[in-house]
């Protein structure tokens, strides 16, 4: 289950100055460094001037869900902030990897075999490699991409002995109707237990639980830039 807390204003630095601030009360309540969370601020749908308000508060980690949106609003925006660094959180089709490959610092949805060959087939053609994070299917749910984390160990044994693919963190996006944290906790296992560092995980609804359960990147949309104005397609 999901709430938030408040509703974002139409600030768009204030509202990332109240997610910061919240990530780093709830590093603090379990004694970590929130140096170790990384805000990825996600952007899809919203409006370009929404973006470079962003970018002028000093964010510089943005998530995008389709490959040909982040294209068009990103190409010149990472002309005028080269240090940006690009999440793509949304599922990959095989004929989109060559762009993705060429546009994105991290691929966080790796999520089967063919993708995996591809994405590493690429890289070696452009010698361009992302971070990749696995998306792990934590809930089991049939519509939903993701390794089920019975075959986490398997996948990413071959990501590294097959594909040729380093892999360096699982990510989710628990059940809407289930409570977040068992879900956050279960990644959380999975990751320490195949030893990969990068855990990506907590939406608006629920970062402040996911960064208390050891989230290295928290993906936030709604409670820095408001309400997104239509629904993203696949892709
Ligand atoms: C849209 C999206 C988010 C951000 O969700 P909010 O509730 O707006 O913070 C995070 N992760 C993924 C994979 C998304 O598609």
């Amino acid at each position: 289950m999901s709430h938030s807390p408040l509703p974002p204003s139409d600030d768009v630095a204030a509202n990332l100055a109240e997610v910061r601030a919240r990530i780093g009360t709830a590093a603090e309540q379990v004694g970590r460094d929130p140096r170790g969370v990384t805000l990825v601020a996600v952007s899809k749908v919203q409006p370009v001037e929404k973006l470079r308000a962003a970018l002028v508060a000093g964010q510089r980690v943005f998530g995008e869900n389709r490959v040909q949106e982040a294209k068009a609003k990103w190409t010149d925006l990472k002309a005028d902030y080269p240090d940006v660094e690009l999440h793509l959180i949304g599922p990959l089709q095989t004929n989109k990897v060559k762009e993705a490959v060429a546009l994105f610092d991290v691929i966080q949805t790796v999520d089967r075999p063919k993708l995996a060959q591809a994405l590493a087939a690429e890289c070696r053609k452009q010698n361009r490699w992302p971070q990749f994070f696995v998306e792990v299917n934590t809930g089991e749910e049939p519509q939903k991409a993701g390794i089920p984390p019975a075959e986490v160990g398997a996948f990413l044994a071959a990501c590294k002995a097959d594909y040729g693919i380093p892999v360096s963190g699982l990510m989710c996006i628990p059940p809407a109707e289930e409570e977040a944290a068992l879900h956050f906790a279960l990644l959380a296992d999975l990751a320490r237990r195949h030893f990969v560092p990068g855990l990506s995980m907590g939406m608006s609804g629920d970062y402040e639980v996911a960064v208390r359960l050891g989230a290295s990147h928290v993906r936030v949309g709604t409670s820095i830039f408001g309400a997104r104005q239509t629904q993203p397609a696949e892709g």
